[in-house]
């Protein structure tokens, strides 16, 4: 079995999200159980090489707005193993790969070229792929052009939500460029009809099958209140969608933190966070928050309402994130009325996220949905609960009592509660249990690599 993984991001290569992660280390779990999968991404001027042998393998005419483009195809090897497909052409993919796409026109554009790069790639000689792997509304026109151009002939598909709000929303311009004729195509026709074209809508409804980074998430996305719009085409393909949780990389977040040494060491690491942060020593909890200022899914209103009460009445606060401008100044702002109690860090910093991970007792994840969420299952490797809003991915790994902290209403009074319910368990034997449960949860990509090969054989044999 052969898999091709498309992707606008791989780690360490190219990264930009938490997509750039799963690319990177689903592969390398495959490899383990004999699956064998390739990554093809495009090779912005941003992609970190350094170390790596890359060469030119091959060299593509792609069809597009009338004309033939060149497009360089290169290859490299990452540490893992995996060999990645880099796709160079100096117009097209001059930008990108520096922050979160924005889906303006350069970027819808620049996506539909990828897409109609990544079909001549399987046309060619070097397609050698059961599988064509597609990822997030970047590769949505992938599985329409491919069964256009190929037919029968063509690889099976799968295509794998990891956050249905980012759709990737275009003008309908930008299909006459792959000489789409209106009237030719019943999903394209019906998708334009209301004067524009939606990538993840193309690549929901002309998959063979789709996935996406949670169980739960799977379910949810079924429903108006998750489903971003497409609730009524998933339930129509529900048959063919399921849910596979996301796993984390290990090697990405060292930590020595036992079930046998958690105390001391966690202490320590307690110590060194709130030293490095200039926050004064104190023995109530630590509680954090580290991730995207994103006041859509992360649930930034709750977390500033229950702040005030947190900081009065429980422990310490620290944050680590940008995004938002707005949302940024007002955290600094509520942290500046509590000084040294809080400290509040607009930045992206791997390295001080993983302190944090290690230093705090308590990380909060209070987010309004969550499709799969890294950095609930990386804080209980390190041995810190989790406080999370049970929904999609926090639902499926954390479990109230147990490993963690659940609340059920988006509500600040139901964070706040849970807040409540950790300072209670604080430092007791309870407490004790619960690290001990979350260190010795196996959240690694092992088991999620099983699930993808059995979805792939599932593909296969369909
Ligand atoms: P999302 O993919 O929605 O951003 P996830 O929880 O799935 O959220 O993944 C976030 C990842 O990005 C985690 O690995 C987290 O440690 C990292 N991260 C987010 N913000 C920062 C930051 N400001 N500094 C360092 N790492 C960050």
């Amino acid at each position: 079995m052969k898999i091709l993984l498309v992707a606008s991001e791989v780690a360490p290569v190219i990264k930009i999200g938490g997509l750039g992660d799963v690319v990177g280390s689903l592969p390398k779990a495959l490899a383990k159980i004999g699956v064998n999968a390739d990554v093809i991404v495009p090779f912005f001027p941003t992609a970190v090489v350094t170390g790596l042998s890359v060469y030119k393998c091959y060299d593509l005419s792609v069809p597009f707005s009338g004309q033939d483009h060149n497009v360089e195809v290169y290859k490299t090897q990452l540490e893992s193993g995996t060999d990645i497909f880099l796709l160079k052409n100096s117009y097209y993919f001059a930008s990108g790969g520096k922050n979160f796409f924005a889906q303006n026109y350069t970027e819808t554009e620049m996506f539909t070229f990828f897409d109609a790069c990544v079909v001549q790639f399987v046309k060619s000689a070097l397609n050698t792929y059961n599988i064509i792997h597609c990822n997030d509304w970047h590769t949505g026109l992938i599985t329409h052009l491919l069964e256009d151009e190929l037919g029968r002939e063509r690889p099976k598909t799968l295509f794998t939500i990891h956050n249905i709000i980012y759709q990737g929303v275009g003008t309908p311009e930008l299909l006459k460029h792959f000489g789409y004729v209106p009237g030719s195509h019943q999903l394209i026709d019906w998708d334009v009809a209301d004067g524009d074209i939606n990538m993840l809508q193309q690549g929901i409804t002309s998959s063979d099958f789709v996935n996406t980074v949670s169980p739960t998430y799977a379910t949810e996305i079924l429903t108006k209140e998750f489903g971003g719009g497409f609730e009524d085409i998933l339930q129509s393909r529900k048959d063919r969608l399921s849910g596979i949780l996301n796993g984390i990389d290990f090697t990405s977040f060292p930590s020595d933190i036992t079930t046998l040494n958690y105390k001391t060491v966690k202490s320590e690491k307690k110590r060194q966070l709130m030293s490095k942060l200039g926050m004064s020593a104190s023995d109530l909890p630590i509680f954090s928050f580290v991730g995207r200022i994103d006041a859509f899914q992360k649930g930034l209103s709750l977390l500033a309402e229950a702040l005030p009460e947190l900081l009065k009445n429980y422990g310490s606060f620290v944050l680590l994130g940008s995004g938002d401008k707005k949302w940024e100044a007002r955290l600094v702002e509520i942290g500046e009325k509590f000084g040294k109690k809080t400290s509040i860090n607009i930045k992206f910093d791997a390295d001080l996220a993983n302190l944090i991970y290690a230093g705090s007792d308590f990380l909060l994840v209070p987010s309004k949905y969550e499709p799969c969420g890294l950095i609930q299952m990386i804080a209980m490797h390190y041995g810190t609960l989790p406080i999370v809003h049970g929904v999609g991915g926090l639902k499926d790994t954390v479990s109230n009592g147990d490993n963690g902290f659940v609340f059920n209403d988006f509500t600040t009074d139901a964070l706040l509660g849970s807040v409540k319910e950790a300072v209670n368990v604080y430092n007791t034997p309870q407490m004790d249990k619960m690290i001990e449960n979350s260190l010795k949860k196996d959240f690694s990509w092992d088991k999620s690599a099983l699930e993808y090969k059995k979805l792939y054989e599932r593909i296969l044999s369909s």
